[in-house]
């Protein structure tokens, strides 16, 4: 797809990798407390692609690929192949081409060093994982699983409970998600602050970026002056820039996530840093600008 080229950031490539390009869920799935007033502008100002006719949210699922000169590294894995979700159907018992679009994008999957899964949620871990004769085993044999410390005890802990309702999807994730990738001595924990990487000019490192989950890590990317973040779940949909405080249903502390989008989004606001969040639909990566005192997303396209 044309909207997935490349982007070049110094000696960093950047390639946005879908699993599922359009996830429609309700209003009250995602943000309900959005105003009418508040969902008509995101539909006036960004288009139905964004927020369709009947007022549904519609979302991305993708993993950013990055190369580095020594390392390829995946940033999130989506929701994954055969999974079983039962309180959102539409996110289990998936077939979709993902490895094939990351073949496409010259990446095999024993090319892969380095998976990060900015935090737990099942929509962030499920490639970390494939289902060959009736196992869970690791999607990508050589590559180190980069995962919060914080976030697997809350989430090992969550597992451990036993819950019912939309939880119980969380810890069958947990399940067969992130439990396969630990138990096959895979899994690196880390934490905010932590360098993966520093060469020359070029340099990723990890910031906390809290409340969505407790331990939520953003990629900061960085080579030759350019810059990128990878913002995990901080913000969900451009319509948060009008109302950086607008909480999401899944962000488990909201006040601490608006903290975090606040000093994330505000920090790259007319600046050249390329956002790369990790549901806003594609083209997906962009900038933030201030129109005149309002926050807005400028989509960039690759080259
Ligand atoms: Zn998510």
């Amino acid at each position: 797809m044309s909207h997935d080229r490349a982007i070049t950031l110094g000696r960093l490539t950047v390639q946005r990798i879908p699993d599922m390009e359009r996830w429609v869920v309700p209003r009250s799935g995602v943000f309900p407390t959005l105003s009418d007033e508040a969902l008509a502008e995101a539909r006036e100002r960004y288009g139905t692609a964004f927020v369709d006719a009947h007022g549904n949210i519609i979302l991305s699922v993708h993993s950013w690929l990055v190369r580095t000169p020594r390392t390829t590294i995946l940033i999130d894995t989506c929701h994954g192949n055969h999974k079983d979700r039962r309180f959102y159907p539409e996110t289990g018992n998936l077939v979709t081409p993902y490895l094939e679009r990351l073949r496409a994008a010259g990446v095999a999957p024993q090319d892969v060093d380095l998976v990060l899964c900015t935090h737990l949620h099942p929509d962030h871990v499920g490639w970390n994982t494939q289902l060959v004769d009736g196992r869970w085993v690791p999607t990508f044999p050589r590559a180190t699983y980069l995962m919060s410390e914080t976030d697997h005890t809350t989430f090992s802990a969550l597992h451990a409970s036993a819950p019912e309702g939309p939880a119980a999807d969380v810890a069958r994730s947990f399940a067969d998600s992130v439990l396969p990738v630990v138990q096959a001595g895979q899994a690196r924990f880390v934490a905010a602050g932590e360098r993966l990487e520093e060469e020359l000019d070029t340099g990723l490192w990890l910031e906390g970026a809290p409340g969505h989950t407790a331990g939520q890590v953003a990629l900061h990317l960085e080579s030759g002056g350019r810059r990128a973040i990878a913002s995990g779940d901080a913000i969900h949909h451009v319509l948060q820039l009008a109302d950086l405080d607008l909480p999401a249903l899944g962000d488990a502390d909201p006040v601490t996530a608006a903290l975090t989008r606040r000093r994330l989004i505000e920090g790259i606001a007319d600046t050249d840093t390329l956002l790369l969040p990790g549901h806003v639909v594609a083209p997906s990566f962009g900038r933030v600008v201030n129109e005149g005192g309002r926050l807005e997303y400028a989509f960039a396209s690759g080259h």
